[in-house]
């Protein structure tokens, strides 16, 4: 039985025609892009092509993409390469809802001499711009703030910052891994400085990423090697994928009005239903300024892990909004950070949607939800007390 997939922001489908296009790539055409030789040339060729594709999407030129492994690879080259293009600038500022690809980083950086700010969000997970604007100054190498949160979609209005963070003398970074391809993006008409994707997000395989660098933006390579990527990222070509990538960005090109129309209609109607049909229900972000796939949606008085397993006897696929670390499950540093109670953020479930989703597919989540949660509410031990916990809670 097939799944009914609703996780597309921890990883998506590889889309058919991806893997038609790469096919050849692992078996006919195995030669290396960089060798003299036209059976190696042809491959390059093909590259070339990919690379003008994933530009096309971006509104930016070829040159000022580069292939990565993946998301996380990007994000790390674009902020190592960035302290060492400045190495007299010892601050670097984010936000306290990054992934960790982001998160963990600068962590890392903040035990090694950076001095790292952390700009708060509010309970609908909004960036305070005025935090941010207020600690940036002339020491600040680097601002990386995601494009659109992984776990509640919030977007964040990065075009506008960056246009801030430069009238300082910045850097500015986005992890745009949950953006690309849900919303539209023209570098042509911001001053982003660097944006980070992940193949993997978009219908393309693991394992491939890119990260767009601007022209002029002071890069000093993250990893060093062969000439690759004009000397901006050693080591052989992932040929196959990068190819793939490609496909996907053309595929995501031309499928984003229906990613803001029928998937974003079917993510609304999900949401509504079971915020209408389930008491004690709420989504946590902005509601009004959000990625078109993904809700997050809290059920109070419930365990999130309790409501996958449940939902997985359905071959339903979901996120919940904890982490299970130590043992423990401790809800995610974002839904913290946006203060959602500890009731709530206990019993958060992220769906996310792509275009293979259907509607028959959401009705049958809108039909199954319902009864799952009375039934895990008459033994959650909280629930009969929820009105007590309710007062303790606000
Ligand atoms: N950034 C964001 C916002 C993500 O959602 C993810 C993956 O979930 C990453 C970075 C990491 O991407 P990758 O898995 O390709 O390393």
């Amino acid at each position: 039985m097939k799944p009914v997939y609703l996780d597309n922001n921890a990883t998506t489908q590889v889309a058919p025609e991806v893997v038609e296009e790469m096919l050849p790539y692992f078996s006919t055409y195995y030669g290396n892009p960089s060798s003299m030789h036209s059976f190696g040339g042809n491959v390059g060729k093909k590259i070339k092509e990919a690379r003008a594709k994933l530009a096309d999407l971006l509104g930016a030129q070829p040159d000022e993409i580069i292939f990565t492994s993946c998301g996380t690879e990007s994000d790390s080259t674009a902020i190592y390469a960035t302290l060492r293009s400045y190495p007299e600038k010892r601050h670097v500022i984010t936000s306290k809802v990054e992934h960790p690809a982001v998160k963990n980083l600068v962590e890392y950086l903040g035990r090694n001499g950076y001095r790292i700010t952390f700009v708060p969000v509010d309970k609908k997970g909004r960036l305070d711009l005025n935090y941010l604007y207020a600690h940036l100054s002339d020491d600040t190498a680097i601002v990386s703030l995601m494009w659109a949160n992984n776990e509640t979609g919030v977007i964040f209005p990065v075009e506008e910052i960056a246009a801030q963070v430069h009238k300082r003398g910045a850097v500015f970074h986005t992890d745009a891994v949950q953006a690309v391809g849900k919303v539209p993006i023209n570098m042509a008409e911001n001053q982003i400085d660097l944006l980070s994707l992940s193949g993997h997000k978009l219908h393309a395989p693991k394992g491939i990423g890119a990260l767009y660098i601007r022209k002029g933006t002071k890069f000093a390579p993250f990893l060093l090697g062969g000439h690759q990527e004009r000397g901006r990222r050693g080591g052989t070509e992932n040929v196959a994928a990068i190819v793939g990538l490609g496909k996907a960005a053309e595929l995501a090109a031309a499928q984003m009005r229906e990613e803001n129309t029928r998937v974003k209609a079917l993510r609304d109607r999900l949401e509504n239903a079971l915020v209408e049909r389930i008491p004690n229900t709420m989504v946590n972000g902005d509601r009004l300024n959000r990625l078109p796939n993904t809700t997050s949606i809290a059920f109070e008085f419930v365990e999130g892990e309790s409501i996958l397993l449940m939902l997985d006897e359905f071959r339903v696929c979901a996120s919940s909004g904890s982490a299970c670390t130590s043992g423990s499950l401790e809800p995610s540093h974002v839904l913290r950070a946006m203060d959602v109670p500890f009731t709530a953020a206990h019993g958060s479930i992220r769906f996310s949607l792509s275009v293979y989703n259907t509607e028959a597919e959401i009705d049958l989540v809108i039909e199954k939800l319902p009864p799952i949660i009375e039934r895990l509410r008459k033994m959650s031990p909280f629930w009969g007390q929820k009105d007590k916990a309710c007062q303790i809670a606000s």
